[in-house]
């Protein structure tokens, strides 16, 4: 489902640009005749078309795109800057009270609690709670759920999503993606989990951090968000059998999959309007 969502965005995002370019092309667009029938349609239409009508779009569409680019990286900058001062925080500060063990900061707190701050290299603080009130077994569950976090990449990936969402609110899949990719890498960082441990131990590592009422702090990722999902779904969990293998059909065929309905409907509209 995350190779899915990520398929989907990347696919968008560089179809989109490939769509600008191919429009603002001088001559013969490269990939022109995998896109033969779209280009056809378009050049009868601007024939028949009001003289000038063609720099008037391609101009349009130039301004739109340099605007995007624009609070694109606006919005990256800002994301950048303030994830960066979560990670300056956390080395600063609480690496002050913290007691530093590997990879991980130990704040002593009597409740369990834990949470990665990705950067390079990233990082998990968990609380001597962790220890008092969970197993052994259950402890490492919660680490290797956040480790699963720093190694996925999982902080940046949930960044740029955020970023598309606020740049481009009216696209229903940007501005889906931050709450279900969110979801989704914790379901995966929980499967990694179970892989290290088992499922009935990720499980009840889960319902005990999950009751704890300390708060997480923002730019983080952690063991309690969709608690109720995410218990279930360790509860079903089938083992995959090529998971790699089905990450990259998943993605591919989310890329791929929207090429085959645009050049079908792109026939059906040339049938229609273009012979
Ligand atoms: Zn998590």
């Amino acid at each position: 489902m995350l190779a899915a969502w990520l398929g989907s965005i990347g696919g968008t995002v560089f179809f989109g640009a490939s769509a600008v370019a191919v429009s603002l092309w001088p001559e013969h667009a490269p990939a022109e005749s995998a896109v033969e029938t779209l280009v056809r349609c378009w050049s009868v239409l601007s024939h028949t078309a009001a003289p000038g009508i063609t720099a008037a779009v391609a101009g349009a569409v130039t301004v739109a795109l340099a605007l995007a680019a624009i609070r694109t990286t606006v919005v990256g900058r800002r994301h950048t800057r303030e994830s960066r001062r979560v990670r300056t925080y956390h080395r600063e500060v609480v690496a002050i009270v913290a007691r530093s063990r590997g990879d991980v900061m130990w704040l002593d707190h009597p409740l369990p609690m834990a949470y990665s701050v990705g950067g390079r290299p990233g990082f998990v603080v968990a609380t001597e709670g962790l220890s008092a009130c969970l197993s052994a077994g259950e402890r490492e569950a919660v680490l290797a759920h956040e480790r699963a976090h720093l190694r996925g990449q999982h902080h940046r990936i949930v960044n740029v999503c955020n970023v598309l969402a606020e740049v481009f609110p009216r696209v229903p899949l940007f501005a889906a993606a931050p709450t279900a990719v969110t979801t989704l890498v914790e379901l995966t960082a929980d499967q990694h989990a179970a892989r290290v441990t088992s499922p009935a131990t990720v499980r009840s590592a889960l319902t005990a951090v999950s009751a704890s009422t300390l708060p997480r702090p923002a730019g983080t990722l952690g063991l309690s968000n969709d608690t109720s999902l995410r218990l279930w779904k360790l509860r079903i969990e089938g083992r995959a059998r090529w998971p790699w293998l089905s990450c990259a059909a998943m993605g591919t065929v989310s890329m791929v999959g929207p090429i085959f309905t645009v050049l079908a409907g792109a026939g059906a509209v040339s049938a229609l309007v273009c012979t």
